[in-house]
């Protein structure tokens, strides 16, 4: 089956009660049993759930692996990923990181004796220089959030094998349609489906998805035991993404090219973050395990400080200034006054998180519109 096929059939089967072909939102917490544990497969919800299940399946289907895991957001799925180490076992993780992922490794795993190093991986024999016989994990994202740098994630993974350590990649910003990690040798996907799975800005939810059974049989355990699960509902909604997440896809990507494009060429922008320009660093690393650019692009503007970065995002009508991303509608960020507001502006301007820097993600509205709206808010 073909992407765009199992984005709408990846997993499912029409429900065998009356044939619905969405599944039903199977709002229970619990199974009538004939006998005990005479039943149809689902006991209690936290454990298993139709609606979830469905879901998980297409989890499962969309990123060429077994299993798949839904949890109750995207941090609750990596919490999941983090309780299957021990105190004393070390990870060595992107730097460029989700603030939310750095806040739940260093405020909460670090006093569990779990020992995190952060590393810049754009080159990435450097991680070979962090493993040592406590090494159980490394924990790539890429893209990287807001810098747009790219990991090779095949490299990384030839380090993982030869040392016998997990590899779980952040998929959240490329999504399936753009990057398969499970393919490219990675152990574990980790999605906010928050974000492009779910689309339509209206879920927080967050999924795993493994190939490996007995890996698979550890995390359903720990999803089971500590609970951090989604609702029926919630499920429904984001496998009602899904469906379009191809589509959706598609135009994040003609929109992100035309917008970094027009934002390149115009005389008052500095720089332009996007993985799609030749004169990107990892530019031939991002074409060959990417089929796309995404919608993600983060921008400076010219002789530009922190007022007149937050007047631009103030001023655009059509991005709305929000956090989050992913969804149909288009937003904009100021990382430094945002999203990397907690980390000392010393720390994240080492990463090029400078108080200029705008955050774009792209939605699918007319491009006119969104080239128009840029053009007004710079001036
Ligand atoms: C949003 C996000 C998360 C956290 O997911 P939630 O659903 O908000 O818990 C993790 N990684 C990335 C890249 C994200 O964008």
């Amino acid at each position: 089956m073909k992407f765009n096929t199992k984005t709408i059939h990846g997993g499912q089967k029409h429900d065998p009660a009356y044939g619905a072909v969405m599944p039903p939102i199977y709002q229970t917490s619990t199974y009538a049993q004939t006998t005990p544990g005479g039943h149809k497969g689902f006991e209690y919800s936290r454990t298993h759930n139709p609606t979830r299940k469905a879901l998980e399946d297409s989890f499962a289907s969309i990123e060429n692996g077994k299993f798949g895991l839904a949890f109750g957001s995207g941090l609750a799925a990596i919490d999941a990923v983090i309780k299957l180490l021990k105190p004393g076992d070390e990870v060595v993780s992107t730097n460029d990181l989700y603030g939310g992922t750095y806040r739940l490794f260093t405020k909460i795993f670090e006093d569990f004796g779990i020992k995190f190093h952060f590393i810049g991986m754009e080159n990435a024999d450097k991680v070979e220089d962090y493993v040592n016989e406590n090494t159980k994990l490394i924990w790539v994202e890429t893209p990287t959030n807001p810098m747009m740098n790219i990991i090779d994630i095949k490299a990384i993974a030839a380090i993982s094998k030869t040392h016998n350590i997990l590899l779980a990649v952040d998929n959240t910003f490329a999504t399936p349609y753009l990057q398969r990690p499970l393919d490219l040798g990675a152990d574990i996907v980790m999605h906010s489906a928050t974000k492009y799975l779910g689309g339509h800005s209206d879920v927080v939810m967050g999924a795993l998805i493994v190939k490996d059974s007995t890996l698979a049989e550890r995390l359903y355990f720990i999803q089971n035991a500590s609970g951090a699960v989604c609702g029926p509902q919630d499920s429904f909604l984001v496998l009602r993404g899904i469906k379009t997440l191809h589509i959706r896809m598609q135009r994040h990507c003609e929109n992100g090219e035309a917008i970094a494009k027009y934002l390149k060429n115009h005389p008052k922008i500095e720089k332009v973050y996007w993985p799609g320009f030749e004169d990107h660093p990892n530019h031939e690393i991002a074409k060959a395990q990417m089929d796309g650019f995404g919608g993600m692009i983060s921008f400076v503007t010219k002789g530009s400080d922190y007022d007149s970065a937050i007047k631009i995002v103030e001023n655009l009508k059509f991005f709305t200034l929000a956090e989050s991303l992913g969804g149909v509608e288009s937003l904009a960020g100021h990382p430094a006054s945002m999203t990397h507001a907690s980390i000392p502006k010393e720390e994240r301007e080492k990463t090029g998180v400078v108080d200029s820097l705008i955050r774009l993600s792209v939605g699918i509205e007319d491009i006119n519109d969104l080239i128009a709206d840029l053009e007004q808010a710079i001036g």
